[in-house]
């Protein structure tokens, strides 16, 4: 196989797997067309040109392919999944698409309580997803399958028009968690300067900008919108480029960012459990182009907007294999062709979190859970409480409205923010960054909850 210059070792077509397709012709052509391109040099265009040959039908019976071998793997390998099959009667060999998998559906739940039952050779590394101890996640990979995530990253950058000559900045966090790695990797592989900055405060990044003559950002919308403050009331430094992932972005938060860095921004959606990205958008900035060689990706018992839950089965992992696994987001999904002729199928909105889960200030976490916990060390609040997230201005909000009747209302406070510290050290840290703005609002006791009234406890109203 040939490899592109800017993908050593990863060869661009393991990314467009369905050149692999044997019985189809017209694949033949693209794979020469794809060579030529790619050894000039390969652009949003050209991929775009190759990509409006490929006929969808190629893609899923590739796709089809890769899921015959996984699920055959999963019942030599995988104690949890060997199981599922016995108790549901489904014979793995005899399953042949997606539909023959209907009643198997992976919760949450089952990763967290038995990580090492789905776990099918020696892990190498680990992804957690953050929150609340004890609740998050743990997924093993391979290096194999990290590397081979990052390829796509490092794909995205070209689908964006940027070149090994850019110099990028990676915010992401590095700790346990798996955007700060990926990012740095990819760039690796696309052999670009990358500053390794992890979640710092914005200032610190802001004072780097010019040294190294960073053009691209890398991290949780969080940050940069601050970041994107400061390059506003101070000095304008223009960039190529801006993407983020992990947290909602409002279209105006995005249109004033792109209008202070004079450049594009383009968001991803992913996750621990799909080894970092499951999607970016294109230069059309219109859904979320699915990584369907590696995954397929399911919504759930859609409601009349098309939104339901996203189910998530891997095609090519060997460390931790999920079929329909729910991953706790809500979405919803086409198949239609885009612009960019891109042929995969696109997630058109994360419509939000099942389970109360939130991503607020560049963390995924359980806020009921957490605020129950926390509020528990702090003797003069009733423990019932609202907590509310929203947008003002260019801030995440979160306003706690908790319940007291003491008369040193100043003290119960920082009774809280001393209780978040000590137990919430994630919450506590995001707060301390100023990632968002935290809220507190004493209410009289019992005011929450009146009588035979289920008290909401977690109001998300930042869409
Ligand atoms: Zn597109």
């Amino acid at each position: 196989m040939h490899a592109h210059a800017c993908f050593p070792g990863c060869c661009i077509y393991r990314i467009f797997y369905l050149f692999k397709s044997r019985t189809v012709r017209v694949v033949k052509t693209i794979k020469k067309n794809l060579k030529k391109y790619l050894r000039h040099k390969a652009g949003p265009e050209q991929i775009s040109a190759v990509s409006r040959l490929i006929p969808r039908s190629v893609l899923l019976k590739t796709q089809r392919d890769n899921l015959i071998r996984q699920v055959r793997y999963c019942a030599e390998k995988s104690a949890y999944y060997r199981e599922q099959f016995a108790e549901h009667g489904i014979d793995p060999l005899k399953v042949r698409g997606i539909e023959d998998l209907a009643a198997i559906e992976t919760p949450n739940k089952a990763v967290v309580e038995r990580p090492y039952d789905f776990v099918c050779c020696p892990p190498q590394i680990a992804f957690e997803t953050t929150g609340t101890k004890g609740r998050n996640k743990k997924i093993f990979f391979t290096n194999g399958e990290v590397n081979r995530a990052t390829s796509h990253i490092a794909l995205s950058f070209t689908l964006y028009g940027l070149t090994p000559a850019d110099r990028f900045v990676n915010s992401y966090n590095f700790s346990f968690w798996v955007p700060g790695v990926l990012h740095q990797k990819a760039c690796e592989k696309f052999e670009a300067f990358c500053l390794p900055a992890s979640k710092v405060a914005p200032a610190e990044i802001y004072d780097r900008l010019e040294f190294y003559k960073i053009n691209v950002l890398m991290g949780y919308p969080s940050l940069l919108v601050r970041l994107t403050e400061m390059a506003d009331a101070n000095k304008r430094i223009p960039m190529k480029a801006v993407l983020c992932s992990s947290e909602p972005l409002p279209e105006r938060l995005r249109e004033y960012m792109q209008e202070v860095w004079g450049c594009k921004v383009y968001m991803g959606y992913g996750g621990t459990e799909y080894c970092g990205g499951a999607g970016g958008e294109c230069v059309h900035q219109n859904g979320y182009h699915l990584n369907e060689m590696d995954q397929i990706v399911e919504i759930k018992d859609p409601d009349e907007n098309g939104v339901g839950e996203i189910l998530l089965t891997t095609l090519n992992r060997e460390c931790m294999p999920l079929i329909r696994y729910n991953i706790g987001d809500l979405g919803r999904m086409t198949t239609e062709r885009c612009k960019c002729g891109l042929p995969t199928a696109r997630i058109m909105e994360i419509a939000g979190r099942r389970d109360e889960k939130a991503t607020i200030g560049s963390m995924d976490f359980l806020p009921v859970k957490a605020f129950d916990e926390l509020l528990g060390h702090v003797p003069q609040v009733t423990g019932d409480f609202q907590l509310k997230a929203y947008w003002e201005g260019r801030y995440q909000i979160m306003e706690l409205f908790y319940e007291s009747d003491a008369a040193d209302q100043d003290q119960v406070q920082k009774a809280i923010v001393a209780s978040m510290k000590e137990h919430s050290p994630d919450i506590y840290k995001n707060y301390m960054l100023d990632m968002y703005k935290f809220r507190m609002t004493c209410v009289p006791p019992r005011s929450l909850r009146g009588d035979n009234v289920k008290l909401n406890r977690w109001v998300d109203i930042r869409r």
